[in-house]
């Protein structure tokens, strides 16, 4: 690597959403870019397989959803995307729920039929409950949807996603989630919703052209010539590893994807089945031909989402959302800002839930 040095005006560490459009924008300035990542391939959570014309979202789920216009013509401007509203279900014992919450799910909870009687629901509920500022997860869902809901679809499904109890999450997460008065299953309240024609990885192939990429390339395993090969860093993964872990280790949580291949055409009929009992191991079943409607595959593939608390050797996808890991977050982020030649963005190097368009929105700002 010492050959190389300072052959390069960026170098971009992690070839997630947030590197790749990083490194787009570098190129076009007409500026030298390597990106690195630790991973086998780019992309980072947006990477995708193939299975015998099935294309398989690897990492979870992936919909594309932005209500900011110039975020939506900057993807569009790298590839065509296709429209796909998700509208999840949510299965409690065997029953079925339209998510996200909504005139569907309260009539089929409470048996109500007009808005008003679905909200004369929740507001006894919630004074029963006798909240008034909601503190937590918990006291923000009953507020929002009242304890039936809490119950059956929140409450299961939250704690073995975070393995926290719901009164020790932060409000902000589910906070994300839709409530309506109307009978309207859309998973998300955006103006545009769409998934990039051909899959995720021909998007991130357009972001990255010019640059060059290394993967397999893990960040610490080089820092010291790595710190020497261009004139500044982008760094996009866990931030507390950046910094020596000096302030302690930020908590993550991980997920293990357990593929099954089925023989038959159309196994639930939905993209995504939420399972939002405490029992069943894991949080949703992900049917991915349904993603795309252009699929005419016979067969079909499931992956089952088992979430636990990240251990080293395992992916961080998710920061945790709790008072002690974002008042440690806050200090690393207070560190990065003082570090001159580093930009710090994305989930990992921000310590935040970022959704794909939030992403976009940041790194189409930040100053190269
Ligand atoms: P990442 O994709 O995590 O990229 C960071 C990269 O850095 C990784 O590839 C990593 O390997 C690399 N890296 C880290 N450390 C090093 C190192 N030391 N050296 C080299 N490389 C390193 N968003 C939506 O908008 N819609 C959705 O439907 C949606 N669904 C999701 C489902 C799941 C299960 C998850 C986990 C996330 C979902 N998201 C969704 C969020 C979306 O994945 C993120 O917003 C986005 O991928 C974050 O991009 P990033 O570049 O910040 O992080
Ligand atoms: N959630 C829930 N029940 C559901 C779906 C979501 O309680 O059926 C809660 C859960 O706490 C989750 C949060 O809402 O972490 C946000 O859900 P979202 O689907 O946005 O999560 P992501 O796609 O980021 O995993």
């Amino acid at each position: 690597m010492e050959s190389r040095s300072k052959k390069y005006d960026y170098l971009i560490v992690g070839a997630g959403l947030f590197g790749c459009v990083v490194a787009y924008r570098a190129i076009k300035a007409g500026k030298k870019v390597l990106i690195i990542d630790k991973r086998n391939h780019t992309g980072g959570n947006l990477y995708c397989t193939e299975c015998d014309g099935i294309t398989l979202h690897r990492y979870g789920p992936h919909i594309f959803h932005t209500s900011n216009k110039e975020v939506w013509d900057f993807v569009n401007s790298i590839v065509e995307f296709i429209p796909f509203i998700n509208s999840p279900m949510a299965n409690y014992n065997g029953q079925l729920y339209n998510l996200p919450f909504n005139m569907n799910t309260f009539n089929a909870l409470w048996g109500v039929i007009t808005p008003e009687q679905a909200k004369a629901k929740i507001e006894q509920q919630r004074k029963e409950a006798g909240i008034t500022i909601p503190e937590n997860l918990e006291q923000q869902a009953i507020s929002l949807v009242g304890t039936d809901i809490y119950n059956t679809l929140i409450k299961g499904y939250t704690e073995k996603q975070w393995g926290r109890k719901c009164s020790e999450l932060s409000a902000d997460i589910i906070r994300r989630l839709p409530v309506r008065f109307t009978f309207d299953n859309n998973y998300f309240n955006d103006r545009w919703q769409a998934i990039p024609k051909g899959g995720y990885n021909k998007f991130i192939e357009k972001l990255l052209e010019g640059a060059d990429v290394w993967t397999c390339y893990d960040f610490f395993d080089h820092r010291t010539e790595a710190e020497q090969i261009a004139q500044r860093i982008v760094y996009t993964g866990e931030i507390d590893r950046f910094f020596n872990y000096r302030y302690g280790h930020l908590e993550y949580r991980t997920l293990r994807f357990e593929d099954q291949r089925v023989e038959i055409e159309n196994y639930q009929g939905v993209a995504v089945v939420n399972y939002t009992d405490s029992k069943t191991p894991y949080t949703r079943i992900i049917e991915h031909k349904h993603f795309d409607k252009e699929c005419n595959a016979q067969h079909t593939v499931i992956t089952r989402e088992y979430p636990s608390e990240w251990r080293s050797g395992c992916e961080p996808y998710y920061p945790v959302g709790d008072a002690k890991n974002n008042e440690m977050a806050e200090k690393y982020r207070a560190e990065a800002a003082k570090t001159d030649g580093v930009i710090f963005g994305g989930r990992l190097a921000e310590y935040r839930y970022y959704d794909m368009h939030h992403i976009i929105e940041r790194a189409l700002k930040i100053e190269l």
